[in-house]
C-alpha cells in the first residue's frame, strides 16, 4: 500500500464530522506523519479540540512562498445509507472508501506526503513551502475556529503568495480533447430575507387580516421568474476561448455550450449571472393564527465582483413595490485570482505532461471554499486543483457530502505527483 492511501485511511479513520469537528485528532495524526519526515510542524487552535496545523520547509530566502491549503473537517455521515463503514478506510475496487476520502482528506494527505517526501529528499526551495490542514471548512457559520480564525491570529505563518486548496481538477473530454478545470475564481454565497408585512388576524375571519403570507407567494413566484442579465467574465471568457476557440455573442453562449457538450452548458450558465433561489419560509407559528409577518429566506449567488448593492437594486427593480423589505445575510467568497500566473504555467505544464493532448482550462465555481480568505487578506493567487483522471467528474459531484464517498488510488497518486510538481515548479522561482 503507498504512503498516500496509507495516510489517508488514517485520516478517514479519525473521525472529524463537523459539528463538533475535533480536529485536533487529525491534526496530531498529521504532526507525528511529518515528524517522522523531519518536518517542523505548529498546532494553532482557538479551542484546544480544534487545531489547525501549519508545516512548513524554510525557503533560502528571495523566493515566493506556496502554500498547500486543506481542511481536515468533514460533513456527517449516515451509516444505514454506505455499503462500507464510512470510517473504515477501506481500500477496494482501486478506491479508498470513506467520509471525507474525496472532500477532502484525500488532498489532505497528498499534500502532506508532498511536503514530507520533498523533506526527505533535501529539497530546498527559495520561498517557504507551506502545508495548512485546517479546521472547521464545513460549517462556516457563526465562530470561526479554521483558517478565518489563522489569518487573523496568526497571520504570519499562513501568508502566501501562491496556494493549491480544493475546487476543481475535473477532467471532461470535449470534442475529443481533455480539459482539465482549474479554479482560479468562486462566486459568492450572499443570502438575503424578504420580510413581508401584513396584518395579524384568527385564521376563522381571514377577511378582517392582511396575510403576509398570501402576499409573500406572489413575491416567491416573481422571484422563480428572475430574469438573466448574463456577462461573461475573464474565466467565462478564457473558457470559450479554449473550448470553442472563439467568445460566442452573449446571448448564444449557452446554446453553442449544449451544442458541443451538454455538461459545459451546465456548468457556465450559473456563471453568466447571478442567480436567486427561495429556499425557507416563516410564517405563522399557529394554525388558527393569519401571519401577520412572513420571511422568505433566499440563496442567493453574485458574480465574483458584484455588489450587494448593485444585486439588491436589480432585485427590488424586478419585484417592484410592496409591503415588504430585504435583508441581506452575511456573504462569503466572491473573489478572484489572475489567470496568467507562474502557478498557472504549473498546472497546465503538469496537465500536458501527465496527459499528452490534455489541456487546462479556468473555472469559476458556483460554490465558495477557504480559498477566498487569502485572496482577500494577503492577495494570495489561489487556485482550486486536485486533478482526477480515473473517477468521472459526475460520480464524484454526486459521492461529495453523500453516501459510499470514495476517491480512486490513481486519482490520488495523480494528485500527488500535481502537488510535488507545483511546489518545485514554485520553489525554483526567484524574486
Ligand atoms: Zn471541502
Amino acid at each position: 500500500m503507498s504512503e498516500v492511501v496509507e495516510l489517508l485511511r488514517r485520516l478517514i479513520q479519525t473521525d472529524t464530522v463537523n459539528p463538533p469537528g475535533n480536529e485536533t485528532r487529525a491534526a496530531e495524526l498529521l504532526r507525528e506523519y511529518l515528524g517522522d519526515s523531519g518536518v517542523r510542524c505548529e498546532l494553532y487552535g482557538k479551542t484546544p479540540e480544534r487545531a489547525n496545523l501549519v508545516a512548513r520547509i524554510p525557503g533560502r530566502g528571495g523566493g515566493p512562498r506556496l502554500l498547500l491549503l486543506s481542511h481536515t473537517d468533514t460533513v456527517l455521515a449516515d451509516p444505514e445509507e454506505w455499503s462500507v463503514d464510512p470510517w473504515s478506510g477501506e481500500v477496494k475496487d482501486g478506491h479508498v472508501w470513506g467520509r471525507g476520502a474525496l472532500d477532502m482528506k484525500g488532498q489532505v494527505a497528498a499534500s502532506a506526503v508532498a511536503i514530507a517526501s520533498l523533506a526527505r529528499e533535501g529539497f530546498e526551495p527559495a520561498g517557504d513551502l507551506i502545508f495548512a490542514a485546517c479546521a472547521d471548512e464545513e460549517v462556516g457559520e457563526g465562530e470561526q475556529f479554521g483558517l478565518p480564525w489563522l489569518v487573523d491570529e496568526h497571520p504570519d505563518v499562513i501568508e502566501a503568495e501562491y496556494s493549491v486548496n480544493e475546487g476543481a481538477g475535473d477532467r471532461i473530454v470535449i470534442g475529443g480533447t481533455p480539459y482539465y478545470f482549474c479554479s482560479t475564481a468562486e462566486k459568492m454565497s450572499s443570502p438575503f430575507t424578504l420580510r413581508v408585512r401584513g396584518r395579524s388576524g384568527h385564521g376563522s375571519m381571514p377577511g378582517i387580516a392582511d396575510n403576509a403570507l398570501v402576499k409573500a407567494a406572489k413575491l416567491i413566484e416573481r422571484l422563480a421568474e428572475f430574469p438573466v442579465e448574463p456577462e461573461v467574465g475573464p474565466e467565462v471568457e478564457a473558457l470559450l476561448q479554449e473550448v470553442l476557440g472563439q467568445v460566442p455573442p452573449i446571448d448564444e453562449v449557452v446554446e453553442l455550450a449544449r451544442a458541443v457538450a451538454p455538461g459545459v452548458a451546465e456548468m457556465v450558465e450559473p456563471l453568466l449571472s447571478m442567480t436567486v433561489a427561495p429556499t425557507m419560509i416563516k410564517a405563522s407559528d399557529k394554525r388558527n393564527v393569519i401571519p401577520g409577518v412572513c420571511e422568505v429566506t433566499v440563496d442567493c449567488r453574485l458574480l465574483p465582483g458584484q455588489t450587494q448593492q448593485e444585486a439588491e437594486e436589480l432585485v427590488l427593480d424586478h419585484l417592484g413595490e410592496g409591503d415588504y423589505e430585504l435583508e441581506w445575510g452575511r456573504a462569503y467568497g466572491g473573489t478572484r485570482s489572475p489567470l496568467q500566473s507562474p502557478l498557472w504555467n504549473a498546472v497546465s505544464a503538469f496537465v500536458e505532461r501527465s496527459e499528452p493532448g490534455a489541456r487546462a482550462v479556468p473555472i469559476c465555481v458556483a460554490g465558495f471554499t477557504d480559498s477566498h480568505w487569502i485572496r482577500e487578506r494577503f492577495g494570495t493567487v489561489a487556485y482550486g486543483f486536485f486533478p482526477m483522471r480515473s473517477m468521472d467528474p459526475e460520480l464524484a459531484a454526486r459521492l461529495i457530502h453523500s453516501a459510499d464517498e470514495r476517491v480512486a488510488v490513481d486519482d490520488l497518486e495523480l494528485g500527488l505527483e500535481f502537488l510535488r510538481h507545483a511546489a518545485t515548479t514554485i520553489g525554483q522561482l526567484v524574486d
